[in-house]
């Protein structure tokens, strides 16, 4: 069997000297990133699917923590000794690169699965933008591909207002029906409110502070996620997407039993520090090879990509990103995304207005402000708005949702431009 190596080539500024030692490796990071930065690894890649190759990280995998040492993983087995891929597909660019790069590899359409998490999770108070379902399913139509939805109920905005368990998570599996998975203290938690509700017309304090604190003791948050990279204090990462992934990856009546699986995710190293120090390869939360004989990789395929790379894939295979690009965003986060800029969330009041007033007003409810120091108007002060009036259609399909297959590969003759969001970093969130 033959490997594959690589090796990254440009350096962090001496304020992040310690990461790049520490991992030996080198990244172009997005601020630094222009139309003209050099393509280092966005390049065609060769076929090796069927070819009996082994993939090798570029940066071995890291061995320094008992959590590390667990999801340590040498190496990827040859792509076609994997049943099935599934690709976390946000929609935005680096999920893209990702699909597009498996299927430059080789891998078969029909083995590759999107799986997109909603982070709305069916609620009316909405975070996300109204054209990422509508993109991703237009996007897996073009490409051929099979795409599966989750989310967890309630959305965002029920997690920021939670008291008591967690809210189920619901997955669409194989046959297209949606499954739903109930948090171990998601019954009792349902029962206390009930409970705590008797006791409020029986005017029986004493109980009710017993059910309360009780009910307490299976979550209470009622303040916006912390923007930090600590995945317990920015919570909507961990529970609206990673953790409603892995419920819905482990819970597949195709992936319960005896399979092998690889999971591909969009994470680039030049993203932020923190990111810079993910492992390109690991095993996955989900491998379950004793219990369930589940082996499942999770492999980083563009971790090394630069911001120029990834547009250089797109506009490789003719692709229009997701409109918020157009539209002037640079990343396709939650439309309003806690790590959003003013001018980012000046555009959001232009745009979405009620998505504004929602933050607004849960404001002067939760006395707790989504910046650490500022409420949301202080925060936009008198920033500009960053929409790009002139893209009209784009801004049409943003905020309708009115896209098909036929708007995401560009016909012949129609020259592939970079978005205006394209190279304007920090618009967004790390995930
Ligand atoms: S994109 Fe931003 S708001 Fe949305 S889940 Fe990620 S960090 Fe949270």
């Amino acid at each position: 069997m033959s490997q594959l190596t690589g090796q990254l080539t440009l350096s962090f500024d001496s304020d992040e000297t310690e990461i790049s030692v520490i991992r030996e490796v080198e990244v172009i990071r997005d601020r630094d990133c222009t139309i003209d930065t050099p393509i280092l690894h966005g390049y065609r890649p060769e076929p090796i699917y069927g070819k009996g190759v082994e993939l090798y990280p570029t940066v071995p995998g890291r061995t320094d923590t008992p959590h590390m040492m667990k999801y340590y993983l040498n190496n990827l087995d040859p792509l076609e000794t994997y049943d099935y891929f599934f690709v976390l597909f946000s929609g935005g660019k680096d999920s893209v690169a990702s699909v597009l790069n498996l299927l430059e590899l080789g891998v078969p359409r029909d083995k590759i699965i999107l799986l997109h998490h909603d982070i709305d999770g069916g609620s009316e108070k909405k975070m996300d933008w109204p054209a990422t379902k509508a993109y991703c399913i237009a996007f897996a139509a073009a490409f051929g591909l099979e795409i599966r939805f989750s989310f967890r109920e309630g959305g965002f905005w029920g997690e920021v207002y939670r008291y008591g368990s967690k809210q189920p998570v619901q997955f669409q599996d194989a046959d297209g029906s949606m499954k739903r998975i109930e948090p171990q203290a998601w019954a009792r938690s349902q029962e206390l409110k009930e409970m705590m509700h008797r006791a409020e017309l029986e005017d029986n304090m004493e109980l009710f502070k017993k059910y309360d604190e009780e009910l307490r003791s299976y979550g209470y948050r009622f303040k916006f996620p912390a923007k930090k990279a600590d995945l317990s204090a920015r919570y909507c990462s961990g529970v609206l997407k990673i953790e409603v992934g892995s419920v819905a990856i482990a819970h597949q009546v195709d992936t319960q039993k005896d399979c092998k699986i690889m999971v591909l995710s969009g994470e680039r190293r030049g993203e932020s520090t923190n990111r810079s120090n993910y492992n390109m390869m690991e095993l996955h939360r989900t491998h379950a090879p004793t219990r369930n004989k589940r082996i499942v990789h999770h492999f980083r395929n563009v971790i090394d990509f630069s911001e120029k790379d990834v547009w250089e894939v797109l506009k490789r295979n003719r692709v229009v990103p997701h409109a918020c690009y157009l539209v002037g965003w640079g990343r396709a986060s939650c439309a309003c995304c806690i790590f959003s800029s003013p001018s980012h969330f000046a555009g959001i009041k232009e745009l979405l207005p009620a998505y504004y007033e929602n933050i607004r007003q849960s404001e002067i409810e939760l006395q707790f402000t989504l910046d650490n120091n500022k409420s949301i108007d202080e925060f936009v002060g008198n920033a500009k708005s960053c929409v790009v009036h002139s893209e009209k259609k784009a801004i049409y399909q943003l905020l309708t949702g009115d896209i098909k297959a036929e708007d995401i590969i560009l016909p012949n003759g129609v020259e592939w431009t970079y978005p205006a969001g394209a190279f304007r970093q920090g618009t967004g969130g790390p995930c």
